[in-house]
């Protein structure tokens, strides 16, 4: 099967053979078509050529009869022994014959011998009826005609009149000859033209393709593809495998530099409670041994708290591990000021400003975690005796979640980067107990994952505002 052949062969040869098929069958089709009506048009002539000569005979025959000669006579007077020019050309035969379909008189080049008429056609003439045949004639074929001869109101005899068809098979195969010749230049042309087309189109492929197996081999992603100069759609290919390797290096870059925080953030706990375990292998007095013993449980909790936030964070990453339930936020909102409040035991005023009912679809917890992490830092960074308003304003199609704090703010500088992971602000800072530096991470995962996005307005010294703005459900009946 020549099918999977070609499947085999590099799509650029595949091309270039498709389209030198599809032309020939092109040509082949056309040259068929014109080859056929040349042939027609060739034959109808000379069939016409044959009828006006037969006539021009008969018309002479019945001439001669009225001189008082009978057919034999004057066909032998029409034919030999010097025909008219007409009569004589070497391609043309006549030979009249009688009632009875003997043989009165033959042209020249007959040379004796008898035209090959069918015993149909010399019948029908002697009926009254023209035919006409394609019959041999030695080494050619001739054309016949069978044309009865008529006097008075008689048939007496049949003129047959022939001519031979090899000018007209001479220029049908010349023309075939010139067609072969320009379906076979026209090939060569079509197959160095796709050859070349497909070599031009498949270029950004091939560079594609080459890029790609260098970025397999190395792993690296900052290669790229130089755009091809057309705006078509291999630009457009181009362009999109460029977008994917730049996302890509993104994600791997921030996947490199978050397992490198990760391992330095456990590092630190995990030093500390190394030490104060040498510590206590020492003979420390009593208070200072229950202050090592206190420090390293310190810091335990504090891996712990970040091994859970981690674990926090990989998961929303699973975007399936994300419930999609009807969550009434509004209560979730006061079940964290009460923490907040009991937790705060008063230095600071926690107030819940607004707490409108409002519904989305999502999964409570997280959405509690991602509320609690704001109020945990709005608490962090105020001072004792500021003030944290948590509020919750159902906007019809948007819930707006706000935590607004007295506290120190963010300096512009720190502002686009503290919803990275592991991004602390100024180190100078209070970190306080808990932090992990993945809060506002989670904060805008969760909000995220829930079709929401997160906002900060701050000024340093002034406090900061939080917004988290969650598509809402219509609430039932609402
Ligand atoms: P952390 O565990 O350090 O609080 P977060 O991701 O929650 O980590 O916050 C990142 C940084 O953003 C913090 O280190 C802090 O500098 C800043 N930040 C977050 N919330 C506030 C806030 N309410 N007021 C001032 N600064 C804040």
């Amino acid at each position: 099967m020549p099918i999977p052949v070609l499947r085999r062969l590099p799509i650029r040869l595949r091309l270039a053979l498709w389209y030198v098929l599809c032309l020939l069958l092109a040509i082949a089709a056309i040259g068929g078509f014109l080859l056929t009506t040349l042939e027609n048009d060739l034959q109808w002539e000379v069939d016409e050529a044959l009828r006006l000569r037969a006539a021009h005979i008969e018309r002479e025959l019945a001439g001669a009869m009225e001189g008082q000669r009978d057919l034999p006579g004057a066909a032998g007077q029409l034919l030999e022994p010097a025909p008219w020019e007409e009569l004589a050309a070497p391609g043309i035969y006549v030979q009249i014959l009688s009632e009875e379909a003997a043989v009165l008189a033959s042209s020249a080049n007959l040379a004796g011998g008898q035209l090959p008429a069918t015993a149909e056609m010399v019948v029908g003439a002697l009926a009254g009826r023209e035919s006409y045949a394609s019959v041999p004639v030695g080494q050619e074929r001739v054309r016949l005609l069978a044309r009865p001869v008529v006097a008075g109101e008689r048939v007496v005899g049949v003129a047959l009149v022939g001519e031979s068809l090899h000018p007209l098979r001479v220029t049908l195969r010349r023309t075939q000859q010139l067609l072969i010749v320009a379906a076979g230049i026209v090939a060569a042309a079509a197959l160095a033209g796709g050859w070349w087309l497909t070599a031009r189109t498949l270029g950004p492929i091939s560079a594609l393709t080459r890029v790609a197996r260098r970025i397999a081999a190395t792993g690296e992603f900052v290669q790229r593809v130089a755009p091809p100069p057309a705006q078509d759609e291999l630009g457009e290919l181009a362009a999109t495998f460029n977008d994917m390797l730049a996302r890509l290096e993104r994600t791997f870059r921030g996947q490199r530099e978050f397992l490198a925080d990760a391992s330095h953030e456990l590092r630190g706990p995990l030093m500390v409670i190394r030490g104060n375990l040498d510590l206590l292998k020492l003979d420390l007095p009593e208070a200072e041994r229950q202050a090592c013993a206190r420090e390293a449980t310190e810091e335990v909790e504090r891996m712990a708290r970040l091994v859970a936030d981690l674990l926090f964070l990989a998961e929303v990453d699973a975007q399936a591990m994300v419930e999609h339930r009807p969550v009434a936020v509004d209560a979730v909102v006061r079940e964290v000021w009460q923490r907040a409040k009991a937790r705060d035991a008063g230095s600071h005023e926690v107030v819940l400003a607004e707490n409108d009912p409002a519904t989305v679809r999502g999964d409570r917890d997280r959405l509690g975690q991602m509320l609690w992490n704001l109020v945990e830092n709005a608490l962090r960074y105020t001072p004792a005796g500021g003030k944290v308003a948590i509020a919750l304003r159902n906007h019809g199609q948007i819930a707006e979640l706000t935590v607004a704090d007295t506290g120190i703010g963010i300096a512009p500088e720190h502002r686009p980067r503290i919803f990275e992971r592991f991004y602390r602000g100024d180190p100078a800072r209070p970190r306080g107990e808990g932090s992990t530096g993945l809060g506002l991470a989670i904060v805008k995962q969760v909000a995220e994952a829930h079709g929401g996005q997160v906002r900060v307005r701050s000024e340093p010294g002034e406090g900061s505002v939080f917004t988290v703005a969650l598509p809402a459900e219509q609430a039932p009946g609402g």
